[in-house]
């Protein structure tokens, strides 16, 4: 068998890993509780479901345009204007399968081979095999719970070099819930900008935030941004819409114009009915208000009890729904006659003792954490940490 030396170099999922050892232990019976969920627990909002039937129903079933139909391009251009206060027009939007499809599609259309690519450690899994792929290398630029995982001006200094290309900003960030306050994006992407760097600025998860906090997107800030800033957003996080496979980038037309001549030729256009359903979800102006409310209880009750467990302390995420605790001073303690030297060990051992699934956050680029998402019942979450803190605590 002979897999190409590009494919060889990915990684494999450790989150698929936990996930399908999850499942095995359901199918045989067991009772675990997961905490592995990249995606919210609640259901598409009905009126975005009826524009994707009604729009089947009228027989709108055939190829788009490759990079969105016009109605969704100018309902994506209305949102970025009045909620992120950039001005795009159509030629500036390329609608993809996904969020994650778009932040390929432009790192492919940006990277030479050997280029750098700037990646804020803790990471989205997909970033650096993505920059991968690209045949460019990903440079990972580490931050730590006590700066709350920000990276600062002095951090991308320390990581230029002629070959840097990009630099990836995540806002609210997966999987630490860290979002930077908009002083701190002007200072880094001012930086980068001026350095010669693009930025790519992934705000899927702008408007599951928390407390008083603001999200500001750095294309924003001015002329010099615009042309050298990529805005990522798409539909799975704020409308629960997963599986509708939904996202777009939007920045100058000349990016545009090329990615989409890369998506002409290995995806086409995005589903043509998942289209119509999101010009109704974003000019239906529906609230996430509810969901939003929801998570902030779970993530107040999850990140007490967890730093109730002596040897875990856990940040307040700002944002996203996920708790990113460190772990690092259980490893080398017995636990249930075992002990464990990294997250990746400790993940496992929780999973084999209590039953319950976290995701070791080496997925992440770091040792020290677990990644527990609480997008799952607050019964589930309150059983969880019943079972983890029994086991620490014993
Ligand atoms: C979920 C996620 C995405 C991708 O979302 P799509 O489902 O592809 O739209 C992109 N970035 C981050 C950080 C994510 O967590």
């Amino acid at each position: 068998m002979t897999i190409s030396q590009l494919i060889s170099k990915l990684k494999p999922s450790a989150t698929l890993a936990i996930t399908s050892r999850v499942k095995q232990l359901k199918s045989d019976g067991i009772d675990v509780i997961g905490f592995g969920a990249g995606e919210p627990d609640f259901d598409t909002p009905d009126y975005i479901k009826f524009a994707a039937i009604e729009s089947l129903k009228s027989g709108f079933t055939k190829y788009t345009p490759t990079s969105g139909i016009i109605e969704l391009k100018e309902a994506i251009c209305e949102k970025l204007w009045k909620e992120n206060g950039i001005s795009y027009t159509p030629q500036q939007v390329m609608v993809s399968c996904g969020a994650k499809q778009a932040i390929y599609n432009c790192i492919l259309t940006l990277c030479n081979e050997g280029d750098e690519v700037l990646i804020p450690s803790p990471y989205w899994l997909s970033y650096p095999e993505q920059v991968t792929l690209a045949r460019a290398t990903p440079v990972f630029i580490e931050t730590c719970d006590k700066n709350d995982f920000k990276v600062v001006r002095d951090d991308i200094e320390r990581n230029l070099t002629n070959k840097t290309k990009i630099l990836i900003i995540n806002s609210p960030c997966n999987p630490t819930g860290t979002v930077y306050t908009k002083e701190e994006l002007c200072e880094i992407s001012h930086f980068a900008i001026n350095a010669g760097l693009y930025i790519i600025s992934d705000e899927i998860y702008e408007k599951i935030i928390y407390d008083d906090v603001k999200h500001s997107s750095p294309a924003s800030f001015g002329e010099e941004f615009f042309e050298k800033v990529i805005t990522i957003n798409g539909f799975s996080k704020a409308y629960s819409m997963t599986g509708w496979r939904l996202g777009y980038a939007a920045c100058s037309s000349n990016i545009i114009k090329a990615a989409t001549m890369l998506q002409d030729h290995t995806t086409s256009g995005p589903n043509s009915f998942t289209q119509k359903a999101a010009v109704v979800a974003l000019n239906a102006g529906g609230s996430t208000a509810e969901m939003v409310s929801e998570f902030d209880k779970r993530r107040q009750y999850i990140v007490e009890r967890l730093n109730n467990i002596d040897g875990i302390s856990c940040m307040l995420p700002k944002g996203a729904f996920y708790a990113f605790p460190n772990v690092s001073d259980l490893f080398g303690r017995k636990i249930a006659d075992q002990n464990a030297t990294n997250s990746f060990e400790l993940a496992n051992l929780i999973l084999n003792r209590a039953k319950v699934a976290f995701v070791p956050g080496e997925c992440f680029g770091s040792k020290s954490h677990v990644r527990i998402s609480y997008a799952t019942s607050m019964e589930n979450i309150k059983e969880g940490m019943n079972r983890l803190e029994k086991l620490l605590v014993a």
